[in-house]
């Protein structure tokens, strides 16, 4: 090789090394030897080349990976969401990364001892052991992971030092979370699948209190002693009318978000809530549902008991703690209604026994003013949810309904067609129910054609046949005349049978009609 080959080499070369500190290293070594007269033997050359396309490689390689991210980036193809240590949803998004499955690679951990402590929700009673571990990977450096289809990647960043009037100053972190996709719908799913998570794990149940007889001795804090456990209920499993259950959840969680509006504005903080309508139409599930999403105990008085005066219901309130749904169901059943109660006024009552309205309930301990003071928060601590349902509006004081006591009343109807076929595809999920091969053969059996035998059907097609069953279930259902806890009952009657509920409910509903 002459002098001009070597130099036209050493350009060449220049130019394919590029800026890339690693290629010239790269090529500076391959040169250095190329041009040491003790190296230049042919095998050495050809090494040589090999190091040079496979520089040459690798600077392609760094420049396409640039240029993709520049592209990512130009187009906003990612969406990143930031989590402050402390604030809820960090909370979720570390439980939702506990997920092993998102995970395959990851060889640092983080553990946590967590138990669900949350601003508004379960606060009362002695300190409780940690409920669980959590084994996150610490990801300081960015780590990808997959989540339904789209790439994500996590980061967190080191402590900074922060300071809030809670804590003063303290050290904190933050989470950042980043989703390749266009679509903020698809980053707002995860975090809602995070935070479904979240209230699964840590609130599996939503717990109510009754106050105790205990309590007429004067021990305030052994009031709400009585406790039961019942499940948390999925809200999308309680079918009412459209529209109907988002309102009062978005309501109640303005309602928790505002307690410094209410103070600024000088307004009582606390919120009533009246759900009126027909028995067995949804009323209790959505408070217990509501509940359960917002994660509240839920503290249930009934005012028909004996035991319950106006001194007991004052101090059994004031013993509520803040944040917590105070419930009071069949609210009418403690009083008379005005007429009822001057009929009454006129009958003369003797002995200890309870006064009877003109219906026969014994009627409450409680008065009608005893009530408003408490809900007016007279004796009691604000930050409170009031629920009360009754069957019948008609029959409660006027005074009773007033904004401030009551703030929104809901009525519930009797089922609808739309609620009908909800109720039915609700229970009878795809994934658990077999249909009869014999569906379309039977002259008495639903009008419902499948294509394809039940026997080699797929889930989807399943699915399908079911929305058809559904709908002619609820064509048989007249509209208003029944509660969705009569259909529920029916339904319950061919809990493993869906085409044998929609065959038999015309007459059902004829025999229904007729008692
Ligand atoms: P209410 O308080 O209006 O009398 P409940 O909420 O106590 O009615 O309902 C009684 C039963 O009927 C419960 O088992 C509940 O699951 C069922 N039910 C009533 N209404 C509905 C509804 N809208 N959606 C789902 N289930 C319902």
């Amino acid at each position: 090789m002459n002098q001009d080959e070597s130099a036209a080499g050493v350009d060449s070369w220049f130019n394919l090394a590029g800026t890339n500190p690693f290629s010239r290293i790269l090529g500076f070594t391959v040169l250095a030897s190329f041009l040491n007269p003790t190296n230049r033997d042919t095998s050495y050359i050809a090494s040589g080349g090999w190091m040079l396309i496979l520089g040459t490689l690798l600077e392609v390689g760094r420049r396409f990976c640039q240029w993709l991210y520049e592209r990512f980036d130009i187009f906003q193809y990612s969406l990143t969401a930031s989590f402050d240590e402390g604030d809820p949803a960090y909370e979720w998004i570390i439980l939702f990364l506990t997920d092993k499955k998102l995970w395959k690679r990851s060889r640092f951990f983080h553990v946590t001892a967590r138990t669900s402590a949350r601003k508004w929700g379960v606060k009362t009673g002695p300190p409780r052991m940690a409920e669980h571990v959590d084994c996150v990977p610490t990801y300081e450096a960015p780590q990808l992971f997959q989540w339904k289809g789209y790439w994500a990647e996590i980061k967190r960043d080191a402590p900074s030092l922060m300071f809030s009037e809670e804590k003063g100053s303290h050290w904190s972190r933050k989470i950042f979370l980043t989703i390749y996709s266009k679509d903020v719908n698809a980053l707002s799913a995860l975090l809602e699948d995070a935070r479904q998570l979240y209230l699964e794990v840590s609130q599996p149940n939503v717990i109510i209190r009754t106050a105790d007889k205990g309590g007429r001795m004067g021990y305030d804090e052994s009031m709400w002693l009585e406790s039961k456990a019942k499940p948390r209920r999925a809200l999308s499993s309680i079918i009412l009318q459209e529209g109907v259950m988002q309102s009062i959840l978005e309501d109640a969680r303005e309602f928790i978000d505002s307690e410094e509006w209410y103070t600024l504005a000088g307004i009582p903080y606390r919120r009533g809530y009246l759900l009126h309508g027909p028995p067995g139409t949804g009323k209790s599930s959505t408070i217990y549902g509501i509940a359960g999403e917002l994660g509240l105990e839920i503290y249930s008085l009934s005012l028909a008991s004996q035991y319950v005066d106006d001194s007991f219901l004052q101090r059994s309130v004031s013993a509520i703690p803040k944040q917590a749904i105070f419930l009071i169901e069949d609210i009418d059943c403690a009083f008379p209604s005005r007429e009822e109660l001057n009929e009454m006024d006129e009958m003369p009552h003797y002995g200890p026994f309870p006064r009877k309205t003109k219906s026969g309930r014994p009627m409450s301990q409680v008065t009608l003013s005893g009530l408003l003071n408490v809900l007016d928060g007279v004796g009691s601590d604000e930050g409170k949810i009031f629920f009360a349902t009754t069957n019948y509006v008609e029959n409660l004081d006027p005074a009773l309904l007033r904004p401030g006591r009551i703030d929104r009343k809901i009525q519930y109807y009797l089922a609808t067609k739309t609620q009908a076929e909800a109720l039915f595809i609700k229970f009878y999920p795809a994934s658990l129910t077999t249909l009869s091969s014999e569906l379309s053969a039977s002259p008495s059996g639903p009008n419902v054609v499948l294509e394809k035998s039940p026997m080699v059907m797929n889930i989807s097609e399943r699915q399908a046949a079911l929305v058809e069953l559904a709908k002619e279930f609820a064509s048989h259902v007249p509209e208003h005349e029944f509660s969705t806890a009569e259909l529920q009952g029916y339904l319950l009657m061919w809990k493993k049978s869906p085409e044998s509920a929609v065959s038999g409910v015309s007459e059902w509903v004829e025999v229904e009609r007729k008692e």
